[in-house]
């Protein structure tokens, strides 16, 4: 009954002898062998039993053992049965469907999507405006459901067309190093486009945020070594053009607020999120990047067999990234600014929902969501 949807070799637990007389940690990986099915079929002998070399698979396969594990160890221990076809549904809808899928499944992009279409149903939400309250508000409720802690940062400033209030969102989740974090960002802002009532910013902004809500629902379940945090910059976009005043409110406030004397903690590295969920992905990483980091995730992508989605760009790019570079911290963004013909979706009525795909936003999501918890783990 095991064998249902699972590529697994047929398998009852009541009447295989296979794990009698191993130890403990023997029977757990002959368990985890016999459900990978034929990945690790050359660690089990013929009879079915073990016989070493096994592979360790993950933990979210690892979190779907336990129901099975626990039912066996009381089979083993002579306790009662528990009915194993009311737990094999909980299994079988969250195990790997497919052996040859790249490892990080655990990126849920249409859930992803469907945060990107909330997003934009309140049309633009450049800093101080209504829409971007009710953005502050959705990606607030959208953590305390994933049960992550979070605040909101709100700050005045002078800008070039007067005060405006901006809202920063920080969640944080902490690992075992209480010494340094990983940021991980993306900017909820739409520039201010008055003469362009239908801008919504789909791509520029929301799929940012997408990514990094689906990572905040993931992350929140990982025993991390270090911490993250988890930043929703508001006033990215500048009202005229990039100055001291203008542009990148939330990234340059965050920063500063990172030389705090009372901080304990260090910022080891950024990584921002922009612009990557055009249905043609062709990220790039800008010059002017960490090198090791940039290196380090092209090198994640090619492992996940996404690399011709990413690339070491030659141009640079002013994003939030900069106040970190700036201040001497590793950074990278990850940004697909070549959206639509001439980039003609950017800034403009093109960037809508129509404009981007669930399979782009998966591949980048996918990406980043495994190169994080390379950083972090
Ligand atoms: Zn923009």
């Amino acid at each position: 009954m095991f064998g249902i949807g699972l590529n697994l070799a047929p398998f009852d637990p009541e009447k295989d002898g296979s794990f009698k007389g191993a130890t403990d940690c023997e029977f757990r990986s002959f368990i985890k062998m016999k459900l990978r099915g034929k990945d690790t079929a050359e660690a089990v002998n013929s009879n079915g039993s073990f016989k070493g070399g096994a592979r360790m698979i993950g933990r979210q396969a690892e979190f779907e053992f336990k129901f099975i594990l626990n039912y066996l160890y009381r089979i083993r221990r002579g306790f009662g049965k528990i009915s194993l076809i009311l737990i094999c549904p909980l299994i079988l809808s969250s195990c790997p469907k497919n052996e040859d899928s790249p490892p990080s499944p655990e990126f849920d992009a249409e859930r992803a999507f469907q945060d990107i279409v909330r997003m934009t149903k309140t049309g633009q939400r450049h800093s101080g405006s209504g829409g971007a309250l009710e953005n502050v508000i959705f990606i607030e409720k959208t953590l305390s459901e994933a049960g992550v802690r979070h605040f909101r940062d709100t700050w005045e400033e002078n800008t070039p067309a007067g005060k405006i209030t901006f809202q920063n969102v920080i969640a944080r989740i902490d690992g075992s190093n209480s010494d340094s974090f990983v940021a991980l960002g993306a900017h909820y802002d739409t520039k201010k486009l008055d003469h362009c009532p239908d801008f919504t910013g789909a791509n520029d902004g929301a799929s940012g945020v997408a990514i990094l809500l689906e990572i905040a629902r993931n992350l929140s379940k990982k025993k991390l070594k270090k911490s993250v945090e988890l930043v929703f910059f508001d006033g990215e976009e500048c009202l005229y053009s990039y100055s001291e005043k203008d542009g990148l409110h939330g990234s340059k406030r965050y920063v500063k607020n990172l030389k705090d004397p009372g901080r304990k903690r260090r910022c080891e590295a950024a990584v921002i999120a922009d612009m990557l969920a055009d249905r043609k992905l062709n990220a790039i990483i800008p010059a002017g990047c960490d090198p090791f980091l940039a290196a380090k995730f092209i090198k994640t992508a090619e492992k996940l067999g996404f690399s011709g989605y990413f690339k070491q760009g030659s141009i640079q790019i002013t994003d939030d990234h900069s106040p970190f570079l700036k201040e001497g911290i590793p950074a990278v963004v990850i940004i697909d600014f070549d959206y639509g013909t001439n980039n003609l979706f950017w800034h403009s009525s093109g960037d809508k929902i129509e404009n981007i795909s669930v399979e782009s936003l998966s591949i980048s999501g996918k990406t980043i969501n495994s190169f994080i918890k390379e950083l972090l783990l």
